[in-house]
């Protein structure tokens, strides 16, 4: 791949600001079975009705309608549990293994597979939130609880059992709690989302490699930006152009690469595998 190895390299004799690091989202997941946020033919059409995205994954929505979130969200972190990371995360479990120092990913994903495909939860920067957690959806204070037991759903329609509903209370005030994600009219912040962490990250980056994601949320792209201004490398690894691709046209130290995820890793791997 055209002009990988000086890349890395180039990196390698970088005293500091040599982080490595990899912006991952949906894409990297498709192939564990699990549909793109937008996608139109997956788990956002519900019966005849469908939502586009911006208007179901909302906190106002879910503020009217509390049973119809949750039931997508335990039907979606079930399909999550059933799916198993593909060849791209175990690609990137044995890449931090070669350089634990200078690796972090971060990612758009919310599906855990970084984790279950074996990188270190510390090193995983899960910028939209995870759904292994639930909070209060009143903030009536800042804990954060791990997902009660047994409360998936079998099917996207079924109606919450008074069961699921109890085990869905704040144990604080008793409201509804909600999932631990960010939502579309909510904000960024570092207690739960790690936005000051990550563009830190980002400013440490010698090598930034964007992955599987299109770059259609604002943080992704303020990430390139950060890389970039600090001298750092940006890899726009995709089958497609997309808003990464035109935020990084006519930059230096920028290179598209027109390729799969699990073909570009190989590579990487492999290219960091003989300069070690
Ligand atoms: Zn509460």
């Amino acid at each position: 791949m055209e002009k990988l190895k000086e890349i890395i390299q180039e990196n390698f004799h970088k005293e500091k600001r040599n982080n490595i690091t990899f912006l991952t989202g949906a894409g990297l997941s498709a192939a564990s079975g699990i549909p793109t946020y937008r996608s139109t033919d997956g788990i956002w059409v519900k019966g005849t009705k469908y939502h586009k995205p911006e208007e179901f994954g909302t906190f106002s929505y879910f503020s009217k309608n509390q049973e119809e979130v949750w039931q997508f969200n335990l039907f979606r972190k079930g399909m999550f549990q059933k799916a198993q990371p593909n060849d791209s995360h175990k690609l990137l479990a044995k890449i931090e293994k070669l350089i634990p120092e200078e690796f972090s990913i971060i990612t758009q994903n919310i599906d855990g597979l970084h984790q279950r495909g074996g990188n270190s939860g510390n090193k995983v920067f899960e910028i939209h939130g995870n759904m292994r957690t639930v909070r209060c959806s009143l903030e009536c204070s800042k804990a954060v609880y791990l997902y009660p037991k047994d409360i998936t759903i079998d099917r996207i329609d079924q109606d919450l059992t008074d069961d699921i509903w109890d085990k869905l209370e704040c144990p604080k005030c008793g409201a509804v709690m909600r999932p631990n994600i960010l939502w579309f009219d909510e904000y960024y912040n570092e207690r739960l989302y790690k936005v000051d962490s990550t563009m830190r990250i980002a400013k440490n980056t010698g090598i930034l490699i964007v992955i599987g994601t299109s770059g259609a949320t604002t943080l992704p792209l303020e990430l390139v930006k950060q890389t970039l201004k600090y001298g750092g490398y940006v890899l726009d690894v995709n089958l497609e152009d997309n808003n990464i691709t035109k935020l990084i046209e006519g930059k230096k130290r920028v290179v598209s690469y027109r390729t799969t995820s699990d073909a570009f890793l190989s590579e990487f791997h492999n290219i960091l595998k003989e300069l070690m």
